[in-house]
This record gives C-alpha cells, structure tokens and sequence, in this order.
C-alpha cells in the first residue's frame, strides 16, 4: 500500500495505463537565417494556440466553463508578447533554433514561478512546462499520447498529469487517477474532482512500482493505492465503491430539504466559490446562497486587473442567478499564498505575516480598492450582496474599508446609481487578534465568517502549506476550538450572524461541534452541501451540548479527534 494526497473522492478499481510523455531531446542547433527561423516559430505558436483553442472548446462543452479556463490561461500565456518577443530576441540573438530558443525563455519562467513556492505558482509553472512542450512538440513533429482513446478500466498513472493531458480524459473509460506529483489545489486535482473521477497525487515513486496492465486499487478518499493486491483487499474495496457511490446517490433526497436540525433550528447551508460559473454546481447542489466569493480569482490567469465593469458584470451575474439568496463577496484577498504578478507585490519574507488582504487594499485604495467597491455596491442593486473584509486585525482596518465604503455609496448617490442602502458589511474572523477581540467587533460589524483556514494556521504558528509541520495544523486543537466558540459567543451575545467559510465547516468530525457552539451558518465547496445537510438534520443542538463540553474538556488534539471520531 502507498500513500498520497487525496485529490478526489471515490474508489478506482482498475488496470495502469502508464502515461509517459516521451522526453524530447532538445539541442541548441545554430541556424543562419533568423528572419526563417522566427517564421518557423511563429507557425509552431499559431498551431499551438490553434490546438489549444479546440482543447478549450471541447472541455468547455465536454466539462464545464471552469476547466475550460485552464487552458484559456494557456492561451494567455501563449499570446504573452513578453514571451514569444523574448523567445524571438533569442533566436536572432544567438542564432539558436526555435525549439531551443523556447526551452530557454519558457524554463527561465518555470523556475522563477516554482521558487515562489506557493501551489498557485507552482501551477503557473506546470502551465508554462505544458505550453513549452506543446509547441516543441509541433516543431519537432512528435505526436501526443492519445488519452482519450485507453481502454475502459483504466487508471491512468503519470509522473503529473497537464491540464491538456486531463483535457483529453474520457471519464467513460477511466476510473481512477495516481499521479506522483501534484496538490489538493493542483489544476489536473480540479479537473479529477469536476470529472468525478477518483484520484491521488503526489504519491512519491510510484511509477517505480508498477507496470503497464497490472491491478491497481485507490481510494481518493483516503488518498491510498495499492498495486496488485491480494483478491481480498480488491474484493474489500470494490464493496468500498459500491458503498460509496450508493452514498452518494443517496444525498440526492437532500437536494430541496431545508437545513433544519432535529430540535427545530435552521441554519443556513451555503457554498464557497470563486468564479461567477461555478454558481452552475451551487445550484445543481441546492446551496441556500453563497458565503464566500473569493474575489482574487477574477484577477487571476490575466495580464492585467479587471476593470470596475467587468467585476461588476461578475458579481452582477452572481446576484442574480442566486435570485435574492444571500451571496456574501469577499474584497480582494492576495498577499500570503496568492501572488498576482501583474499587481507588482515584493515577495514578502513572511508572506503569511506580510502585505496582503486589507493592508494591501487600504494601501492601494485608489487603483484597486475603489473600483472594487463601487462594482460591488453597483451589482447589490441586483441582489442580495453582503460585503465581507478578509484578514481583519484591528477595529481601524475595518472602520476605515467601512468608511470608504460610505464615501463610495455617496458618490453613487450624486450620480444617481442605484445600490442596495443598507448593504451588510462583515469581516472573516481568522487572525487571532481579531478573534481576541471578537466582542469589540460584533459591536460595529453585521456579520462574521470564521475562515479556520488561517485562524488554524495564525492560531498554531504553522504554514498553511507547510507539509513538515502539518500534523500540528488541526481546527480540533483545543486552542482553535476554544477560539472559535469565543467567536460564535460573541457574535451571538450582539445577535449578528455568525458563519464559517474555511474548510472545517463541512468536516463531520466538526459539524457537532459547530452546531453546539451556536454556528448560524456553514459555507463548503458546492459538492460537500448535501452530506453536510444530511449531517446537520440529523443532530439535536440540545443533545450536542453535553458532547461539545466533553470535547472542550481535553487538552489534547488527539483526545478531541478520538473523542468525535467515536461518535461517528
Ligand atoms: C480561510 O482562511 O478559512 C478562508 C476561508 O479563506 P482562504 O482559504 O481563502 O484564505
Ligand atoms: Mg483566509
């Protein structure tokens, strides 16, 4: 048995289809005619965007919108001019041949967005590798694996899988995915999760381990892969899938059943997103709103900021497909884990601790926060949007975004714009400082959304991202749950709304407790709503509240996660 990281749900029973992309042999060859040499280029960049347009197109009808965007942005990337005039500047530079000239710039880039460290430039740096390879490709006539024609039962075994590799993915004859490199967050985990296909990556050696045809077993769940097991590991795990997939049909009763706990209690059942296409699942999932919309996402995969009215459309868009169903809009939360290029941030030497959220919006308030107020309060005409402030320190971050949303508002006035008067306006409770003084700031703010993401890692000291130090990052530590029932007590002493928008919220070994604390509403991926309703109608808050005491009672996050393990 091997372990990974689970990337999507599921139990893959299948054979290996081993996806090696053949290794090209680059040399730098000296050519004599430059002029001829930047036209051969420039035919091998019209291919490739040509190619990787019909890729878009298909995966746009084939999966969705969202996965479409992935190899958008490598369509970006190609009609970069700063590339393709330095890839140009190389070849009439040192009279080098296409493919090498493209080598050279294209690796220069992977490895300044691979030393950022972060998975979103990790990401960026696998899409300039794929575009890289894709037009070299073309140069040097080499064909590309066929995925889309494997035999039914595959599980499909690569080193990493490229956004156009899994674009050509036929979830009709592929069961499961193992690759050895990758994230949770990683694009071709984006694309499995879309196509439901059962995954896990970063599963050190495995391509060592096995061969083309041999048995192999995975539960993306769990993140675990075996490679031919005995007949009774298979047989247990085929009773596994069979359970898992009756499960998950089962959550389909659910969809149209309002959040009500068994003593009588709604809570508000809502989803994460962060793209306006991405309210297709919160509907087909039967969200009852969206409780966070993270912004920073309409900034990414471009060369330049989106413009008022372009932000403008989107949350516009959101509002009214969500037709008068709270959608709570997170302002611009970059900084720490999320680099946008383009916006000229330093790398900062803490990044977590750095300029980012609020301290760079209130910094840039002129060139980026305005415009993004003024299209939020612009599309509240259109429907029910909620202002939230993410990574909210002190009183004066928040009394001084407050402000300028009022200056804001009153220029729209004059104008004669029409935008939602008595807008709400909240903060995500996820420093520590903020939850310290979560009593101070019920008192000014109309809701709060505990984000346990960062307040888990601001609250332990320990790198979101960080897998050294993971096993001490848990929302169970007694010093997290401790801080967020403090956040829900205040919250609900000043009768404001208190929500949850990081990921504990949908975790079962969470919900209980949540519950107990007095949580009024619970934000997840579109996919985890209707587990987490099935969970929460099931629960009595008046019978949780001895169990939520026992809990706080250990001092241990082992003994809180035996304790509510036990109670599942
Ligand atoms: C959080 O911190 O819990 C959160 C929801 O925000 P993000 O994951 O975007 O930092
Ligand atoms: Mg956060």
């Amino acid at each position: 048995m091997m372990k990974g990281t689970s990337a999507s749900a599921g139990i893959g029973i299948g054979k290996a289809a081993i996806v090696e992309e053949t290794e090209l042999v680059i040399k730098k060859e000296t050519i004599s005619d430059a002029a001829a040499e930047k036209e051969r280029f420039r035919a091998a960049l019209n291919q490739a965007m040509e190619e990787t347009d019909a890729l878009a197109k298909d995966l746009a009808t084939r999966v969705g919108e969202k996965e479409a965007e992935i190899l958008n942005g490598h369509l970006m990337l190609l009609s970069d001019p700063m590339l393709t005039g330095e890839i140009e500047n190389t070849i009439a530079g040192e009279n080098a041949c296409s493919e090498y000239a493209i080598e050279n710039v294209c690796n220069m880039y992977a490895d300044m967005f691979a030393s950022m460290g972060d998975e979103l430039m990790q990401q960026r740096a696998t899409d300039m590798r794929d575009i890289k390879t894709r037009m070299q490709k073309i140069l040097l006539g080499v064909s590309s694996v066929d995925i889309a024609s494997l035999p039914a039962g595959s599980i499909i075994v690569a080193k990493d899988l490229t956004p156009s590799m899994t674009a050509g993915i036929n979830p009709d004859n592929v069961c499961g995915i193992v690759t050895e490199l990758g994230g949770k967050t990683s694009h071709s985990a984006i694309l499995a999760r879309a196509l439901e296909i059962p995954a896990v990556v970063a599963v050190e050696g495995f391509i060592n381990n096995v061969k083309d045809g041999d048995t192999v077993v995975l539960d993306g769940s769990e993140g675990i892969v075996f490679v031919n097991p005995e007949e009774t590991v298979t047989a247990e795990y085929e009773t596994k899938r069979t359970a898992y997939l009756k499960e998950k049909k089962e959550l389909d009763q659910y969809i149209g059943k309002p959040t009500v706990t068994k003593d009588g209690v709604t809570i508000e059942l809502v989803a994460n997103i962060g793209k306006p296409e991405d309210v297709d699942k919160v509907l087909q999932y039967d969200a009852e709103g969206i409780g966070l919309f993270r912004t920073e996402f309409l900034f990414m995969d471009r060369n330049s900021m989106p413009t008022e009215d372009e932000q403008f459309e989107a949350y516009q868009k959101v509002a009214i497909a969500m037709n008068g169903k709270p959608v709570i809009i997170r302002t611009l939360d970059i900084g720490g884990d999320k680099e946008i290029p383009y916006m000229g941030l330093k790398k900062d030497e803490n990044p977590f601790l750095g300029y980012r959220a609020i301290r760079f919006c209130l910094d840039r308030r002129e060139d980026v926060y305005r415009p993004q107020l003024r299209a939020l309060l612009r599309a509240s005409a259109f429907g029910n949007i909620k202002i939230m402030v993410p990574m909210v320190t002190c009183l004066e971050e928040f009394r001084e975004a407050k402000a300028m949303i009022e200056e804001v508002k009153a220029e729209l006035d004059l104008k004669g714009i029409a935008y939602k008067k008595d807008i709400q306006v909240g903060i995500m409770v996820e420093t520590a400082a903020a939850s310290l003084m979560a009593d101070a700031f019920a008192k000014e703010v109309d809701f709060f959304s505990i984000g346990t993401n960062d307040l888990t890692q601001y609250t332990m000291s320990v790198d979101r991202g960080n897998d050294k130090v993971s096993y001490l990052y848990s929302p169970l530590n007694p010093a997290v749950l401790r801080s967020i029932r403090h956040i829900i007590q205040c919250g609900r002493k000043e009768g404001i709304m208190v929500g949850m928008c990081g990921e504990a919220a949908s975790d079962p070994l969470m919900i209980p407790l949540l519950l107990a604390f007095g949580l009024n509403e619970f934000s997840m991926s579109a996919s985890a709503v209707l587990n987490a309703r099935k969970l929460i109608t099931g629960y009595s808050i008046a019978e949780l509240q001895a169990i939520a005491d026992k809990a706080m009672s250990f001092v241990t996050t082992k003994e809180v996660e035996a304790y509510m393990r036990e109670l599942q």
